[in-house]
């Protein structure tokens, strides 16, 4: 995969929106710049008794619309401009739904499957430690994100009670049920993208029910998409693939099986009656929808004239680089965007944190429900703009929450 810098990719998207908004360079210049971003040294005691220091990061974008809010990423190659991108996209998906809040991002440089869960504790802990004072629910609310899980969340959320001497639910979202943690919370993404999908589907003609569809990474939002797309949704799930490559059967995978399997060894094994695939096969197979769900920038320039999928749900963050997506309109292939497709994260995060303000507990099926209404609203809102000045869905996407984090801005005086 070639180096993609994600933030210049999102700067491009904001320069297309900017000229179409008729924003005034001043104003497109504060939306090209984060507002605030930290850089931390973690020491670590490791297991073997020696001290390690891992590096931290803390992007808050934009807190034009309220208390910016964003995951925090696990990654071995973690860069500043891979959160810069990730802070922005939270700032324009956050503005794109409608939710009372900015948009942030954080990383560790660091490699989970070499950490031991003691260190990995004490690694989350120290994040918090050194950033206690820079979030919390009025402030900046992280949330799980690319491996970083709901254990983990419960871990930050104690660390930062301990240091604020009482219990602040509504400092982390994305926590486990037992401290405050939200029902639906685990599939939110997934199952939000697929209300998306359903509904771009009716637009486009795309008859769900045995749809084939191949997803791209086997996490928290992989794998709920591809249960999502079986059990709900009656879709052919034929192909699945995680990072060390994937699985195909042309008539449909076992998705149980797999989640079964991948559960008990943590990888995704071949059954006998499927073959391997590697990740970069995986998205060019010839497919109703494709969804890549692991990490940025995998649809580029070098390999976009290979898809031939009808329909790319971008359910992770940034995909499908700028060159890419100009290759793909060309082609006909409709992508539904990042900020638009995996706000369901982000949607039901927001619903933890009103719930832990109001020491209230909603149950699932008001959720889903809420969190249907969302996305459908959100989709058609894209849509309707889309079609109205013959622009793509991520221009439209682009266009909708640019506007409406500019429009706050202007309620504070700031532009
Ligand atoms: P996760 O850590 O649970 O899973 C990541 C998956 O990607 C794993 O299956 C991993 O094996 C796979 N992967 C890693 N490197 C890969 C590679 N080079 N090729 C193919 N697969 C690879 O992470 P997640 O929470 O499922 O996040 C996935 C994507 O969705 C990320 O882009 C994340 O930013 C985005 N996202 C997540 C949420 C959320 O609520 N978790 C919300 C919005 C967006």
């Amino acid at each position: 995969m070639p180096d993609i810098n994600l933030f210049e990719s999102v700067l491009d998207h904001v320069c297309r929106c900017a000229v179409d908004l008729k924003l005034l360079p001043n104003v497109e210049a504060i939306l090209k710049m984060p507002m605030r971003e930290y850089h931390v040294s973690l020491p670590i005691r490791m297991d073997d008794g020696t001290i390690k220091a891992f590096r931290g990061f803390r992007v808050q974008y934009n807190d034009a619309r309220g208390p910016t809010k964003g995951g925090i990423r696990y990654h071995p190659e973690e860069t500043i401009d891979t959160i810069r991108g990730l802070a922005a996209l939270m700032t324009w998906k956050c503005a794109l739904h409608h939710l009372p809040l900015g948009g942030a991002k954080g990383g560790v440089v660091c490699n989970t499957k070499e950490l031991s869960r003691a260190e990995l504790e004490r690694l989350s802990r120290a994040y918090i430690k050194a950033l206690c004072h820079l979030i919390g629910p009025d402030k900046d609310v992280p949330a799980p994100d690319m491996y970083t899980n709901a254990e983990i969340m419960g871990w930050m959320m104690d660390e930062y009670s301990r240091i604020m001497g009482r219990s602040s639910f509504g400092a982390i979202t994305g926590k486990p049920l037992s401290v405050g943690g939200s029902e639906g919370r685990e599939d939110a993404t997934a199952r939000g993208g697929w209300y998306v999908i359903e509904e771009a589907a009716k637009d486009l003609g795309i008859a769900l029910k045995d749809a084939k569809v191949a997803i791209q990474g086997f996490g928290n939002v992989g794998s709920n998409a591809a249960a999502l797309a079986a059990s709900i949704f009656g879709c052919r799930v034929v192909a699945v693939s995680d990072s060390r490559g994937g699985v195909i059967r042309r008539e449909g995978l076992d998705v149980p099986a797999l989640h079964r399997v991948k559960r008990e060894t943590g990888r995704i094994a071949t059954p006998p009656d499927a073959s391997s695939i590697s990740n970069e096969e995986l998205l060019s197979l010839d497919v109703d929808i494709l969804i890549p769900a692991a990490l940025e920038g995998v649809i580029h320039e070098g390999n976009a004239e290979r898809i031939k999928a009808g329909l790319i749900a971008e359910f992770a963050n940034g995909p499908v680089t700028s060159g890419a997506e100009r290759i793909l309109e060309r082609q006909g292939i409709v992508v539904l965007p990042d900020i638009l497709c995996n706000g369901g994260g982000v949607i039901v995060s927001y619903f933890e944190m009103v719930q832990n303000l109001n020491l209230d507990r909603w149950d699932e099926e008001f959720i889903h429900a809420k969190l249907r209404k969302k996305m459908s609203e959100a989709y058609q809102e894209v849509r309707d703009l889309a079609m109205r000045h013959g622009i793509t869905l991520r221009q439209a996407a682009y266009t909708i929450a640019i506007k409406n984090v500019v429009d706050a801005m202007s309620a504070r005086g700031w532009v």
